[in-house]
């Protein structure tokens, strides 16, 4: 009986991280597409994470320019408020910018409203700001 308390515990918390992992990973609930073996050998898409960062965005932005190739940021809100010019120079460079949450925290140790309103709205707003343009990707970081 000593044990209850923290099995339910372990238990409660094993199924708030690992259903909706099921869910969207393993039966693609809420994924708009899932990729195809036939798309992904006509298409290849670039993606970049966790910046921009002052040293190495603008040199991946020149490369991408030089080689003229488009790709998608998907930008922490909080490093997009600190160097507004990189996000700026992303948009006006023909680049997609979606969002990774305000700071690289791990959303299974936030609520969802949390996630929502602190994170995803909260960048949304700054990247809008700079862009003119409301962000629609998400990535969630980790990749949860
Ligand atoms: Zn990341």
């Amino acid at each position: 009986m000593d044990n209850l308390i923290p099995r339910l515990l372990i238990f409660l918390i094993a199924l708030y991280m690992g259903l909706p992992f099921l869910l969207t990973r393993i039966f693609g609930w809420g994924v708009f597409r899932k990729a195809s073996r036939k798309r992904a050998e006509r298409h290849i898409a670039f993606t970049f994470d966790d910046g921009p960062d002052p040293r190495y965005t603008p040199k991946l932005l020149d490369l991408l320019r030089d080689r003229g190739v488009k790709a998608t940021f998907f930008v922490l809100g909080s490093k997009a408020e600190k160097y507004p010019e990189l996000v700026k120079r992303m948009h006006e460079e023909g680049h997609q910018i979606g969002i990774h949450n305000y700071t690289h925290m791990l959303n299974w140790i936030m609520s969802p409203r949390n996630i929502l309103r602190k994170h995803v709205e909260r960048s949304a707003d700054i990247i809008q700001r700079i862009t003119g343009e409301r962000p629609t990707y998400y990535r969630p970081p980790w990749g949860f």
